[in-house]
């Protein structure tokens, strides 16, 4: 797969699914723009990812998201590629327990955020009829007894169905849009759950290839997307989780 000449932007960046993304899309030949809202986790991340920089930028925040996209086409001058992966999970409760706070951030970073990034991102896209991958989850597949995190699941859900709406609407500018839902993953994001070895194990097997996800097994996937051999791939969704969400 070769993506040289080509400029992907990839939120969350500096970490986890994120982070071997933008790995991944370098050892291809693009160059990366990362982002995240901690300076020092990007440099460092961009120290280990070849031809990338980072760019400091709160998703929640709609001049940091414009900043992003305008000084990648200063500095690149095209956008080619947009990976919608920043993201966070909230506290475990039920959905009586939760206040409005707690639901709005949720949705205020998973999708309202992704909302942002595409929005800017679309007229830069509609140039190169570049291509969008928006990272879901399988939580926004299907319901998970005793899972309670409702917000998460709203935004994942909803992510799915803007997919679509976005590949329909932008296939007359030939920009790809796809969408990722992985199962468990092995990230800072899911540390919380596998603190233990019963937690652990009981993660392996809640998918059926008997374990929990490597973020590179998802940044494989993206790859994939955003690559030529995904020419007349768009719209689709595609569960990376080890069998989870058949069960
Ligand atoms: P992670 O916590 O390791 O990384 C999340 C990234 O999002 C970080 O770089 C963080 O800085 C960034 N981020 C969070 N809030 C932000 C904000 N306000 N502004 C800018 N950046 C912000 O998590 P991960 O597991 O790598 O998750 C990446 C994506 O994959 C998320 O959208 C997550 O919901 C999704 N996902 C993860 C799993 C999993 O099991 N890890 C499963 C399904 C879906």
């Amino acid at each position: 797969m070769n993506l040289s000449g080509k400029i992907a932007l990839v939120t969350g960046g500096s970490r986890g699914i994120g982070f071997s993304t933008g790995k991944i899309l370098s050892e291809n030949g693009a160059t990366v723009v990362i982002t995240g809202k901690d300076a020092k986790r990007l440099e460092k991340a961009t120290e280990k990812i070849p031809n990338s920089i980072g760019i400091v930028a709160d998703i929640r925040n709609t001049n940091d998201v414009k900043n992003v996209v305008s000084k990648t086409i200063e500095k690149f001058g095209r956008l080619d590629i947009l990976v919608n992966n920043a993201g966070i999970f909230p506290k475990i409760k039920k959905l009586h327990e939760i206040d409005e706070d707690e639901w709005n951030e949720v949705l205020d970073v998973n999708l309202t955020g992704q909302f942002r990034f595409t929005k800017e991102a679309i007229p830069h896209l509609q140039k190169t009829s570049g291509s969008i991958v928006n990272i879901s989850s399988d939580a926004g597949l299907k319901a998970y007894q005793g899972f309670n995190a409702d917000a998460y699941s709203a935004s994942k859900a909803a992510l799915i169905i803007l997919t679509k709406c976005w590949a329909l609407e932008y296939s007359k500018n030939k920009i790809r849009v796809n969408c990722i839902c992985p199962g468990v993953v092995d990230t800072d994001m899911t540390k919380p759950f596998l603190r233990t070895q019963t937690d652990k194990e009981f993660m392996d097997n809640e998918h059926p290839l008997g374990r929990i996800g490597q973020p590179g097994e998802i940044a494989k996937a993206i790859m994939y997307f955003v690559s030529d051999d995904a020419s007349w791939t768009t719209g689709a969704v595609l569960a990376v989780d080890g069998g989870e969400s058949i069960k």
